[in-house]
């Protein structure tokens, strides 16, 4: 099956009970058993809830992945993985990476004598250089947020298979209409579902596909363990958000191309950062790995004035001042005093966060409005 045709089909079925076509919103905490253990494929809705599992199935079906579970955020979902971990295990992770994850690694589970390293993936020699026998998982961001560098997913998974290591891909800037890791030899894919797979800015969701009968084992004991997981009403939304992504990426990626085209071309922007673009580094990698190149784009202006940038973003309609991406409506944002605000100056100009820099996360409205947009807001 063709990936629109999974997204609105699989792992769905009518409700048996009324052959309603729409999952019904299962709003119940548990399930009445006809005798001791005698029960219909749920028990209380931590474990297992039928909305949610529908979901579940059909987030497997589009990552190519045979085994899917939600959370209540996509940090729940990491929660999960290094949960699979334990103490003196280390973690190699790309060095350009979304803030709450490496907030969660650094401030949460370092104190539990997980010893996490965060490399420059650009370089895949920098993962040979400190993996070692505890190396248990490596992590791996990409397109990485706001830089859109591209790491490249099956070199990294080869030198994770010969010295069998886990490999993880934070797969939420791609989507799977974009990029399925597991077919490039990812052992787990990491979702923050409230972006593009959820859609419309309406749910905050994790989730996490896997192939592997181990893997999956113990990532739903975890889940079911821990208990970090997401409510019935939220999986509906999701399935109905799901049943369009295919359609909703074709936009994002074709206003995105043409954004970032316009961008390219304005007498005062510096760079734009858009992995459609053949001077993008590792532009073939993306080629390679991706379908097409997405609606998140960033940029910045000649001269390098924080207050032009500042400007910018509050002078846009169209384009809200928001942090997020993924939802139909566009976004932007300034990461310099917003998601990357709390990293020192001469750390975040390191990875290329410099002052004006400006992130777009293109929604699905009319190109030539968005543009218009960003022009007036410009001059
Ligand atoms: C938003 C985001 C997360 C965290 O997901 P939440 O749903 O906000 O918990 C993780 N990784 C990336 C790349 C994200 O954009």
């Amino acid at each position: 099956m063709k990936f629109g045709t999974k997204a609105i089909h699989a792992g769905l079925e009518p409700d048996s009970a009324t052959g309603a076509i729409m999952t019904p919103i299962y709003q119940t905490s548990t399930y009445v058993q006809d005798g001791i253990g005698n029960h219909k494929g749920f028990e209380y809705s931590r474990t297992g809830n039928p909305t949610r599992h529908a979901l579940e199935s059909n987030l497997a079906a589009i990552e190519n992945g045979k085994y899917g579970a939600c959370f209540g955020s996509g940090l729940a979902a990491i929660d999960c993985v290094i949960k699979m971990l334990n103490p003196g295990d280390e973690v190699i992770s790309t060095n350009d990476l979304y803030g709450g994850s490496y907030r969660i690694f650094k401030t949460i589970f370092e104190k539990y004598g997980i010893k996490f390293h965060f490399v420059d993936m650009l370089d895949i020699e920098n993962i040979s250089n400190v993996i070692n026998d505890k190396t248990k998982l490596i992590w791996v961001e990409t397109p990485t947020n706001p830089m859109m560098n591209i790491i490249d997913i099956e070199a990294v998974s080869k030198i994770a298979k010969s010295n069998h290591t886990l490999l993880a891909v934070d797969n939420t800037f791609a989507t799977p209409y974009l990029q399925t890791p597991l077919d490039l030899g990812a052992d787990i894919v990491m979702h923050s579902v409230t972006k593009y797979l959820g859609g419309h800015s309406d749910v905050v969701m994790g989730a996490l596909v896997c192939n592997d009968d181990k893997i999956a084992e113990e990532m739903y004991r975890i889940q079911n363990s821990s208990g970090a997981v997401t409510a019935p009403m939220d999986s509906f939304l999701v399935l109905r958000g799901i049943k369009t992504l295919h359609v909703r990426l074709q936009r994002h990626c074709e206003n995105g191309e043409k954004i970032a085209q316009w961008l390219n071309d304005h007498p005062k922007v510096d760079k734009v950062y858009w992995p459609g673009f053949e001077t993008h580094t590792n532009h073939d990698v993306a080629k390679r790995q991706m379908r097409g190149f997405g609606g998140m784009i960033s940029f910045t202006l000649k001269g390098n004035q924080i207050e032009e940038a500042k400007q910018i973003v509050k002078q846009t309609h169209l384009f809200s001042l928001a942090e997020s991406l993924g939802g139909v409506e566009s976004l932007i944002g300034h990461p310099a005093t917003m998601t990357h605000a709390s990293i020192p100056k001469e750390e975040r100009e390191k990875s290329g966060v410099v002052d004006s820099l400006i992130r777009l996360s293109v929604g699905i409205e009319d190109a030539d409005d968005l543009i218009a947009d960003l022009d007036k807001a410009m001059s």
